[in-house]
């Protein structure tokens, strides 16, 4: 492999995220838990609704009327909007190997599943973490999910380099796989101990 392109997850890899926190703050007016809200949900098509929303298939106040209809909840789309986006948590331990692989003159990319509403608080809440990235390669906005070839092709294109001569990082087994299919170095995130170690393996070291 020459130098390769480092493509990034965002959920759970750059930053951590729990959907039960916006879940509970629409469940709270039903008078339900936020976890009884995802239960209510899961069967009336949620998960279809969300990769329709995540793919810019159906704007955000589509995605919001659709979620709001299925569950019987009246709410307005702007606090719909500022309850299912904050969801993020800081990975305190990723932020030095990005800043490190950056010193050392990698080419980054985030190569995310995420929605317009998502990505507008996650580029505000961990701007400095962002900074250090070439390309944001965002699924609703190039129309393709993880993990279809696609979306990985989107990434090497952003990142300038051949599948080859990118390594993927990702929390899901799927999306590995995803990117291993589409030619890419699939590194599956555990920890960023195990990260560290298995980009070392690579030949990737950071400046920490
Ligand atoms: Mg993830």
């Amino acid at each position: 492999m020459r130098r390769p392109a480092i493509i990034f997850d965002f959920g759970n890899v750059v930053a951590h995220f729990d959907y039960r926190k916006a879940a509970s703050k629409l469940g709270d007016r039903l008078g339900i838990s936020g976890e009884e809200l995802l239960e209510r949900l899961r069967p009336l098509g949620f998960s279809d609704l969300l990769k329709k929303y995540e793919s810019g298939q159906i704007s955000a106040e589509g995605f919001s009327k659709g979620v709001s209809e299925m569950i019987g909840l009246t709410i307005s789309h702007d606090v719909f909007a500022a309850a299912w986006a904050d969801i993020f948590t800081a990975n305190e331990s990723i932020a030095p190997l990005i800043d490190g692989l950056r010193r050392e003159g990698y080419t980054l990319v985030l190569g995310s599943n995420t929605n317009d509403l998502h990505a507008r608080q996650f580029r505000g809440q961990f701007a400095g973490t962002l900074a250090h990235f070439d390309r944001l390669v965002l699924s609703y906005e190039v129309g393709h999910i993880k993990p279809s070839a696609a979306f990985y092709l989107a990434c090497t294109e952003a990142a300038g380099a051949e599948p080859a001569d990118c390594v993927f990082i990702d929390d899901l087994a799927e999306n590995i796989e995803g990117a291993k299919a589409a030619g890419l170095v699939g590194l599956l995130y555990q920890s960023t101990g195990r990260l560290i170690e298995d980009l070392a393996a690579l030949g990737v070291v950071a400046r920490l």
